[in-house]
């Protein structure tokens, strides 16, 4: 519960902003995948989340 893998990013690259608490969401909306959620960082950079049903949340860059 402590560590995360490794290729799964927890910070912005940019301004180290924690991912899993997005600084605003832009929009979220269920697809046939999963949750989809788009977010703005602390620094400007917008990303897409993608949360399965039932599974982990997957970061896109
Ligand atoms: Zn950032």
């Amino acid at each position: 519960m402590t560590d995360r893998p490794a290729d799964r990013p927890t910070a912005c690259p940019v301004c180290a902003w924690p991912l899993d608490q997005p600084y605003e969401v832009v929009s979220r909306h269920a697809t046939s995948e999963g949750v989809v959620t788009y977010s703005r960082c602390a620094c400007g950079e917008m990303r897409v989340a993608l949360r399965p049903y039932g599974g982990a949340e997957i970061l896109r860059p």
